[in-house]
């Protein structure tokens, strides 16, 4: 079965029931018993378990092509878990990590004994050189945010596992339509569905997905017993997000490829980041390991205040956080989704005030470029 038609059956049966064509929502806080101890079906209690994280759950393995999925309240929600059941073993990975990420390992979790080695650098022989003998896992982002470096995740997870390491990959950038790290040797996937899997920023989710059972099983625990379950209405919008992901994640490339291609034209701008670009540092690693180049496109202008003045006036992109709903957004990380990282380390990144990040949606593409050219021609 292909990704379009998984996206649309897989998790998505009409109801045994009615036939109602769409799974209801099972808002409900608890299931009846026929006697103690005897529930009906599989659930008891919406916090262990509920129908629509079931469905959600499917559709997500099916996508990754992985055996199971394990459905969180946020990214971070599912991030607290996978660490949980990580245990004590050290962490190896980078800065270039999503800052909620950053955040909740070196300010939450490094007092609760976490052990956690976080590089400057993410290349493969770096992050597999920072092993050390109490490393568990090592966690990874490929394409970065906001810069889209590309890690090579077949030559990570092969060298990892010659160490005993594990891998996870967030893959919230790319999705499993463009990229499929466990596929690629990766041991668990992470999402944050709150961007592009629910895709209309409606929702805010987060899933697991591994091949390995016995992993399911501690992700299902520790959802359960920290309390960092999702909604039973937020996973159907998230499910019903998922039917249109194919082609939203074909509309949003065709339109962030023009938008890159139009930016690198112009003489106010110094780099654009994007790995569709054949000048990107990861354009040939992005071809062998993806299927696509997404959404997200950076952009440095000449000086900090032609990027300020370029996201004022840009009309159809919003000037806001997150990433990957259909509609257009723009932000300078540096302010924005940066801007509790220290100066010096977020210099250190490539995060500076000149930096522009477009999640570029599926609006019309003339529309967009016209928008782009206009407040370009304005500077
Ligand atoms: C947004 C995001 C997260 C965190 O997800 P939430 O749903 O906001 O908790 C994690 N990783 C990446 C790459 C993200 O973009």
């Amino acid at each position: 079965m292909k990704p379009s038609t998984k996206a649309v059956h897989v998790g998505q049966e009409p109801d045994g029931l009615t036939g109602s064509v769409i799974p209801p929502i099972y808002q409900t806080t608890t299931f009846a018993q026929t006697a103690p101890g005897k529930p009906v079906s599989e659930f008891d209690y919406t916090r262990a378990g509920n129908p629509n994280f079931t469905n959600l759950e499917k559709t997500l393995a099916a996508l990754e092509d992985a055996r199971h999925a394990t459905v969180f309240s946020s990214g971070l929600g599912a991030l607290t878990s996978w660490v949980l059941a990580a245990g004590k073993g050290r962490i190896v990975t980078t800065k270039n990590i999503y800052g909620g990420t950053f955040r909740l390992l070196t300010a939450v979790f490094k007092n609760y004994g976490v052990e956690q080695t976080i590089l400057d650098r993410h290349e493969p022989e770096h992050l597999i050189g920072a092993i050390k003998k109490n490393t568990k896992w090592i966690l990874i982002e490929s394409p970065t945010n906001p810069l889209l470096d590309i890690i090579d995740i077949r030559a990570v997870a092969k060298e990892a596992h010659k160490k005993g390491v594990r891998l996870i990959v967030d893959n919230t950038f790319a999705t499993p339509i463009l990229q499929k790290p466990i596929e690629l040797g990766a041991d668990v996937v992470l999402h944050s569905t709150t961007k592009y899997l629910g895709g209309h920023s409606d929702v805010v989710g987060g899933a697991l997905i591994t091949n390995d059972g016995s992993l399911k099983n501690e992700y299902d625990f520790f959802r359960k017993a920290v309390g960092v379950n999702p909604s039973p209405f937020d996973c159907w919008l998230v499910s019903r997000g998922l039917k249109t992901l194919v082609l939203r994640m074909g509309a949003h490339e065709n339109n962030a490829g023009a938008i890159a291609h139009e930016l690198k034209k112009s003489k106010l701008i110094r780099d654009v980041y994007y790995p569709g670009l054949t000048s990107h540092q990861g354009h040939d690693t992005a071809k062998k390991q993806m299927n696509g180049f997404g959404g997200i496109v950076s952009v440095r202008f000449q000086n900090p205040s032609q990027a300020d003045r370029f996201v004022r006036k840009l009309k159809f992109f919003s000037l806001a956080e997150s990433l990957g709903g259909v509609e257009s957004l723009v932000c300078i990380p540096s302010k924005m989704t940066h801007a509790s990282i220290p100066e010096n380390e977020r210099l250190k990144l490539g995060v500076d005030d000149a930096l522009v990040r477009m999640s570029v949606g599926i609006e019309d593409k003339e529309d967009l470029l016209e928008d782009v050219r206009a407040a370009l021609k304005s500077l």
